[in-house]
């Protein structure tokens, strides 16, 4: 029985000399693991599409349990990811993230992961993280610290973690009164402004900038193929990947090695 599925390659491994095992994201069934035989020769119709971060419509055969790469159709290649270190650890943890949140071949529950698709969102980061500019002193142009805040935050909210920004959880207030502040409680993910805030309160709190709480909104709630697109810099945006990170982690309570890694370069 063949099964065809839009989807992009997260992991790969290799079997003898010309063969592989790779990891494909898709919405329909998850994370499938399929067999790419002869993928490695050079003349083979799969060497781009078994690729890692692949974007391709696969034709999968399915025997018992185990499913095999039939052909594959490239969408769309991010085989440049390679040639930049620093890029390639970012778009590991990305994958990383999605291959432990994401169920092996379970059919995805919609209302656990949003309307949103995983598959168009991965594909989106991964777009803008090859795009994603040096940081230079006066142009605060889109950063690969930003894409990773805007991931862990967007990716958070998609597995049902999506914290309320939309006002201060006690007087409903947009934007904090008389020159205030709005602080962000990631326990209970709410805001909460300044003059609501209770200073016995425990809890981890964050102050917020209004371009922070900004940024934070329209990673959450602008469409999938603009949550991306957020223009901050320096302080602002290292507050904000500090802040997202602790956020994901703690959510998905783990720690990724891929991230570890990444964090050891100098951005
Ligand atoms: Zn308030």
């Amino acid at each position: 029985m063949l099964h065809t599925y839009d989807g992009i390659v997260v992991g790969r491994r290799e079997i003898g000399e010309n063969s592989c095992f790779i990891d494909i994201l898709t919405d329909e069934r998850g994370i499938i693991e399929a067999t790419a035989h002869g993928a490695k020769k050079i003349n083979s119709s799969l060497l781009s599409s078994a690729s890692l971060f692949a974007y391709s419509t696969f034709c999968l055969s399915k025997n018992k349990l185990r499913y095999t790469v039939n052909s594959a159709k490239p969408k769309y290649s991010f085989h440049a990811i390679g040639e930049d270190i620093v890029k390639l650890a970012l778009a590991s943890y990305f994958a990383q993230a999605v291959k432990f949140c994401t169920t092996s071949e379970q059919r995805q529950d919609a209302s656990a992961q949003g309307s949103d698709s995983i598959v168009r969102f991965f594909a989106i980061a991964l777009f803008e993280l090859l795009g994603a500019a040096e940081r230079t002193d006066d142009a605060p142009a889109r950063t690969l610290e930003t894409v990773r805040a805007a991931f862990e935050l967007r990716y958070s909210s998609m597995l049902g973690y999506r914290p309320d920004l939309t006002a201060c959880f006690n007087c409903g207030c947009y934007e904090p009164q008389d020159g205030g502040s709005m602080f962000f409680l990631p326990d209970r993910g709410e805001l909460v402004c300044s003059e609501c805030f209770n200073r016995e309160y425990d809890g981890e709190c964050e102050k917020l900038s209004p371009e922070t709480l900004s940024a934070m909104r329209n990673i959450i709630y602008a469409p999938l193929e603009r949550c991306f697109k957020i223009n901050i810099g320096g302080e602002t945006e290292r507050r904000l990947s500090r802040l997202t990170e602790r956020y994901f982690l703690r959510r998905t309570e783990r720690s990724f090695s891929a991230l570890d890694y990444y964090k050891t370069f100098d951005k």
